[in-house]
C-alpha cells in the first residue's frame, strides 16, 4: 500500500514539476489523434499539432456554439464530428442549455487509466490521516435516470456512468483493493434506481458497520445532509431492522434485499444504542455519536455548497470537512493537496495530464469580452481578434480566470466529455499559489449562477424569465404589477428552497386571492430548468418555492443599505439574489405575507432530444 501511495505522490510531483512540458505534450496528443476531426478541419487547423497554430485558428466556444454538432451526434451521425473515435454515450451535465441538461459526448475508455484522478485521492489523504485503509467509508452514492438519444446513445450523468461501469462494480474483486473505494454500501444499494430504497439500504448498512466507518461523505454537501434528514425520519424503522435482523418490506428490490441481508444480523445492543442516540432531543454531533471512529466528512463545500457548512458542523461537532477534488462532466481538473485545511482555504491543484488548460483573465484588457457575473459577453469571444488566453503555468497569483479546456478524444487517461476544443466550462477560479509549476485555484463561483440548492444552477436570465411568466400570467390580470424582486437560497431547513421577495403595487381594490400567488410560485417553478425540476420532483432535494411579499418601500431601504455600505448611487441596481445576513434580515422584517408552491412542477426523465430508456429516476 505504502509503495502504491508513494508512486502516486511521485506522479503528482512529476507532472506538476513539468507542468508546461506535460501541457504541450497533452495538446500534441489531442491534436494528433484528432487530425481527421471535422470540427478542427472546419476551423482550418489542417493537421497542425502545435500550440501556436492551435491558439491562432481555434475559436473559444461555449456549449451553445457546439450544440448543432452535438445534436448531429445525438441524432445518430457517426462521422468524426468532434472526436476521431465513435462516441459511446453522452454525459449529462448539471449545466443547462435552453432549460435542458447539456449533453457531453464521451468515448469508450481505457478502463485502467480512466480513474487516475480517483486513484490519487487516497495517497494524498493518507499523508494527513494515517490508517484509513483499516476502515471503511460510509458514502451516500446514487444513480440517476438515463435516457437514449434519437440516435440510440445513452445519456446519463457522469457519476451514474461511473457507478455502473465494471471498473467501479468490480473494484473489490481484484487483489489490490483501493481502500478509498471500500464502502459500507454494497453496489446494489448504490445502483438501485429507487431513491428511497437506495437511501434506506445505504443508511442501514452504514449503521450496521458503524464501528468500521472511518470517514463519511457524499459528492456534495447537500446530498450528505439529505441522508442525515432521512435518518431523522426513519431511524425507528432502521433500528428495528437491526434489532430483528429483518429488512423492512418497503425494500422490495430483490438485489438490494440480497446484498443488505449479507450484512444485516440481529443486533439488539446496536439497536438500543442507535435508539438512545436518536431519541435525544438534540442531534448535535449525531455523526460522531453514531459513527464514533469517523475522522472527517468528505463532501464538496466549496462554491455554493459553502452554505451548508454550519449544518455539517452542527451534525458532526466540527469534524474536518474535506473537499478532495474539483471535477465536472466536461473534464476532471484537480485535487486538494491539503485536504484538512479550513473549507474557506480550499485550493485545487490542477493535474496537468487531465486536459489542455487555458485561462481567460477576468480583470485585464480582455475584460471587454469576458462575461461578468450577471451579463453576457459584450462582444463575442469568437469575434475578438486578440484572444489572449493564459497558459496553465503563466497564471498569476491573486488573479481570477475563467477556465477553458481542450479535452482528449481518444483512449485517454480520464473519463469525461471528449472532443472539446477551447471550451469555456463556466467556472471562475482564483489563483492561490503553485505546487511546483502547476497552479492551485480557489473555486470562486460558477458564472452567472444566482441560485443553487443542490446540483441545480439557476442563472439571472432564467430567473427573470420565470418571474416574468408568472407575473404576466397571474398578477397582471388583477391589475397588480411587480415593482422589484430579489431571491434567496434558503437552506435553513432541509431540503432548502428558493425564496422570491416581491414588492408589488396593486391598482385594483379587490384583494388578490392567496391562490394567485401560489399559482405564481408554481409558474416560476415550471419555467425553471430541468435540473431544478428534477430536484423538486424526483430527488426531492429542493423544497417548494416560496414568494414573500414585502411592504412598499422595501427595495428603497435595500438601496439605502447598499449605499451606506459604499455602493455608487449611479450604478446601483437591485441585486437579483441576496446572500448576506443583514440584507436577508432587512427583507424578512418587511414581509407581510408568504406563499408556497402548492405542488411539484412537471418533470419527466430524459432529455428533450432523447427518448427515455429508464423511467424510474432517483
Ligand atoms: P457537472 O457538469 O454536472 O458534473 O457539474 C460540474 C460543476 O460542478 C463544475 O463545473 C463546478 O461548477 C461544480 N463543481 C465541481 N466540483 C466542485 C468543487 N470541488 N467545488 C465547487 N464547485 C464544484
Amino acid at each position: 500500500m505504502e509503495d502504491k501511495n508513494s508512486k502516486s505522490l511521485q506522479y503528482i510531483e512529476d507532472v506538476t514539476t513539468n507542468a508546461d512540458e506535460v501541457q504541450r505534450r497533452v495538446l500534441f496528443e489531442i491534436l494528433s489523434r484528432s487530425a481527421n476531426v471535422e470540427y478542427l478541419q472546419r476551423h482550418g487547423l489542417k493537421g497542425h499539432v502545435d500550440r501556436e497554430t492551435f491558439k491562432k485558428v481555434m475559436p473559444i466556444v461555449t456549449y451553445e456554439d457546439l450544440k448543432p454538432d452535438i445534436d448531429r451526434i445525438a441524432n445518430g451521425d457517426t462521422s468524426p464530428i468532434l472526436c476521431s473515435e465513435p462516441i459511446s454515450e453522452f454525459l449529462t451535465s448539471s449545466g443547462t442549455s435552453e432549460g435542458e441538461r447539456k449533453l457531453m459526448p464521451t468515448t469508450e475508455e481505457e478502463l485502467q487509466r480512466r480513474y487516475l484522478l480517483y486513484s490519487l485521492l487516497m495517497p494524498v489523504m493518507s499523508q494527513f490521516v494515517p490508517g484509513l485503509d483499516k476502515g471503511k467509508g460510509m458514502y451516500f452514492l446514487f444513480v440517476k435516470s438515463e435516457a437514449k438519444t434519437p440516435g440510440g446513445l445513452l445519456a446519463r450523468p457522469v457519476l451514474t456512468s461511473y457507478y455502473k461501469s465494471s471498473h467501479f462494480r468490480n473494484r473489490d474483486h481484484g487483489h489490490d483493493i483501493d481502500p478509498y473505494t471500500n464502502y459500507t454500501s454494497p453496489n446494489d444499494t448504490i445502483l438501485c434506481q429507487d431513491s428511497y430504497q437506495s437511501m434506506y439500504s445505504q443508511l442501514l448498512c452504514g449503521l450496521c458497520q458503524n464501528r468500521e466507518v472511518f470517514r463519511v461523505g457524499a459528492v456534495f454537501a447537500s446530498g450528505f445532509i439529505r441522508a442525515i434528514k432521512f435518518l431523522e425520519k426513519n431511524w425507528v424503522s432502521l433500528a428495528n431492522d437491526i434489532r430483528t435482523g429483518t429488512l423492512n418490506s418497503k425494500i422490495n428490490d430483490m438485489s438490494v434485499r440480497d446484498s443488505v441481508m449479507k450484512i444485516l444480523k440481529p443486533d439488539p445492543e446496536l439497536a438500543d444504542f442507535i435508539e438512545a442516540e436518536c431519541e435525544r432531543e438534540s442531534w448535535i454531533g449525531i455523526i460522531t455519536r453514531l459513527w464514533p471512529n469517523t475522522k472527517y466528512i468528505d463532501v464538496i463545500v466549496t462554491g455554493t455548497m459553502s452554505q451548508y457548512i454550519p449544518t455539517l458542523d452542527y451534525y458532526s461537532n466540527g469534524l474536518p470537512l474535506v473537499c478532495t477534488m474539483y471535477a465536472s462532466s466536461e473534464c476532471y481538473f484537480g485535487l486538494n493537496l491539503n485536504p484538512l485545511c479550513n473549507p474557506s482555504q480550499v485550493s485545487y491543484t490542477v493535474i496537468p495530464t487531465m486536459a489542455y488548460f487555458e485561462f481567460l483573465p477576468k480583470n485585464s484588457k480582455n475584460d471587454a469580452y469576458v462575461t461578468n457575473s450577471t451579463s453576457e459577453p459584450i462582444i463575442s469571444l469568437n469575434q475578438a481578434k486578440n484572444q489572449e488566453l493564459v497558459d496553465l503555468v503563466d497564471v498569476k497569483v491573486g488573479e481570477e480566470y475563467e477556465l477553458v479546456v481542450t479535452t482528449y478524444s481518444g483512449n485517454t487517461l480520464v473519463y469525461y466529455m471528449k472532443g472539446l476544443y477551447r471550451y469555456r466550462v463556466g467556472d471562475i477560479l482564483r489563483v492561490s499559489g503553485f505546487k511546483n509549476k502547476a497552479p492551485q485555484f480557489n473555486f470562486v463561483r460558477r458564472k452567472n449562477v444566482v441560485l443553487s440548492i443542490d446540483s441545480d444552477k439557476t442563472d439571472e436570465v432564467e430567473l427573470q424569465n420565470a418571474v416574468k411568466n408568472a407575473t404576466n400570467k397571474h398578477l397582471y390580470p388583477f391589475g397588480a404589477s411587480l415593482i422589484e424582486y430579489t431571491s434567496f437560497a434558503d437552506t435553513s431547513a432541509i431540503p432548502g428552497h428558493y425564496v422570491l421577495y416581491w414588492e408589488i403595487s396593486q391598482n385594483g381594490t379587490n384583494p388578490i386571492p392567496q391562490s394567485v400567488f401560489e399559482d405564481c410560485c408554481l409558474t416560476v417553478e415550471e419555467s425553471l430548468n430541468s435540473v431544478y425540476r428534477q430536484g423538486r420532483v424526483c430527488d426531492k432535494s429542493i423544497g417548494p418555492l416560496e414568494i414573500k411579499l414585502v411592504e412598499n418601500g422595501t427595495f428603497d431601504k435595500l438601496m439605502d443599505y447598499a449605499l451606506s455600505q459604499g455602493a455608487s448611487i449611479n450604478q446601483y441596481k437591485a441585486p437579483r439574489c441576496v446572500k448576506s445576513a443583514p440584507i436577508v434580515e432587512l427583507l424578512n422584517l418587511r414581509v407581510f405575507s408568504n406563499y408556497f408552491s402548492p405542488k411539484c412542477p412537471s418533470w419527466v426523465p430524459g432529455h428533450k432530444l432523447c427518448c427515455t430508456s429508464s423511467t424510474i429516476p432517483n
